[in-house]
């Protein structure tokens, strides 16, 4: 009988032992490909001797000194990494400082009371209000639920979240207008951000969230060309700040170091966690402009947030191995050629399936919607589950995937996600690909057919 309280309570989860590239091997001798890094987490694999030895090295000479007392030489350099990077990838880079936690969800909560704070020091205190989109995930906690878009999560805490405004995503394989060019669909889509921040009052909205290619909530959905640019323009137009949520995205997840970059466009705050660390330790960070962290400094000169782990050593030690894994080892361009791989076997092998209604996404973080009906997009019955059976199907043959039910027009739809490690080649593409496709075919066999519109 465990004593941990697990999340799914009457699962009976497989123990996990040891970790071999790209495969977690449980006290079975089962061997499981990770095509999802867990939650897109574990962007080296599970057995990264540079990043253990990392983690060693600064264990041994300090594990951990308080950030109310010390900073440490790991912090000082992975923050010195990370804005040297986003220096030279993000064009008109505004990040210049990073504050450590230790994972998205505190990355979502420090953002939100940052952005709050900043308009405190610069004298505009009816700035307070925030706008997020009704497909996002931004964590678990109270603040960061509360800005978040996914009903299901939402719904039980409802009373205890604080007030957001959520406008439409940008979900062009539902939302996008037949006949309607990408271009202007972005341009309708960002544009409700515009009316949201008129209708609220722009002096009252301190901060726009959103995810630049939508996560956990959607199955890897990327905004179209255009829409962040001009969401950017509207944010700047009315003085709010804009703050993207690349804890999924980010880290190279799609081929870039940072997503917005490939967009073009730098927010004021950008949220960092999962692929940061790799899992091989806990950490996030939340990544701001000099003129945020200024308004501060030069005025109460405290920021009113932090926890007990922020910036901890030997996570940062590990995160700044992982980083110059990464980069120095071109990691990225491994993301780029089997990403490409991985959605052209995608489409091949279900291009044509009738019910996977899309399949999209960025470089290793890529996502198939299961529909019910291709033709009318109808989402199969919330209630048989169906992600959960893909799931299941999936790891009794050795294959992680990442299955979630989403919300479609206020009912629950499924896709799974896929977001293998970086480390990945052909032979792991193919195995992901025949696995996942037998894994659905199963799932969908014991699927009651009443379950279908
Ligand atoms: N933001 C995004 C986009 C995420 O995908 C997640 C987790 O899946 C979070 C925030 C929360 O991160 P964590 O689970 O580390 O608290």
């Amino acid at each position: 009988m465990s004593h941990v309280f697990h999340r799914q309570s009457n699962a009976a989860y497989p123990v996990a032992v040891a970790g071999d590239g790209p495969w977690l091997i449980d006290d079975q001798g089962r061997r499981y490909l990770d095509a999802c890094g867990g939650a897109a987490v574990c962007c080296l694999g599970h057995s990264d001797a540079t990043v253990r030895e990392a983690i060693r090295e600064q264990a041994e000479s300090l594990a951990y000194a308080h950030s109310a007392f010390f900073t440490t030489r790991a912090a000082e350099n992975l923050a010195n990494h990370l804005i040297a990077r986003a220096e030279a990838e993000i064009p008109d880079n505004r990040l210049d400082k990073v504050y450590f936690v230790s994972g998205g969800s505190e990355a979502a909560e420090a953002a939100l009371k940052l952005a709050r704070q900043y308009f405190l020091e610069i004298g505009q205190p009816t700035r307070h209000r925030v706008i997020a989109r009704r497909q996002s995930y931004h964590g678990n906690t109270l603040g960061a639920l509360s800005v978040g878009g996914n009903q299901w999560r939402r719904e039980p805490f409802e009373p205890m979240l604080m007030p957001a405004t959520h406008i439409a995503p940008c979900y062009a394989y539902r939302d996008r207008a037949e006949g309607e060019s990408e271009e202007a669909y972005g341009r309708r889509a960002a544009d409700e951000l515009e009316a949201a921040i008129l209708d609220l009052g722009s002096e009252t909205v301190a901060a726009f969230i959103a995810e630049p290619v939508v996560g956990a909530t959607a199955g890897a959905v990327p905004a179209v060309p255009g829409y962040l640019t001009r969401i950017r323009d509207i944010c700047d137009r009315h003085g709010v700040l804009l703050i993207l949520d690349e804890v999924m995205c980010g880290m190279g997840r799609t081929g870039h170091l940072f997503a917005c970059a490939e967009d073009g466009v730098s927010p004021d705050i950008l949220l960092s966690a999962k692929g940061l660390g790799a899992g091989y330790q806990p950490i996030g960070a939340m990544l701001c402009s000099a003129r945020i962290h200024d308004a501060i400094a030069g005025g109460s000169g405290f920021f009113q947030h932090g926890h007990t782990y922020m910036g901890h050593a030997t996570a940062c030690a590990a995160a700044l191995a992982v980083q110059r894994r990464l980069h120095d080892d071109g990691l990225l361009d491994n993301v780029g050629v089997q990403g490409s791989a991985l959605r052209a076997a995608l489409e091949a092998a279900f291009g044509q399936h009738p019910h996977v209604g899309d399949i999209r996404g960025r470089g290793l973080l890529l996502g198939l919607e299961l529909v019910a009906d291709r033709a009318t997009k109808a989402p199969f019955d919330a209630a048989v589950r169906l992600n959960a059976r893909v799931k299941r199907e999936a790891m009794a043959r050795g294959l992680m995937c990442y299955p979630m039910g989403g919300t479609i027009d206020g009912r629950r739809g499924d896709h799974v996600m896929l977001a293998p490690p970086f480390i990945i080649g052909p032979e792991h593409v193919s195995e992901i690909v025949e696995k996942l496709g037998q894994a659905l075919a199963a799932a969908l066999e014991s699927t009651p057919a009443a379950a279908r519109p």
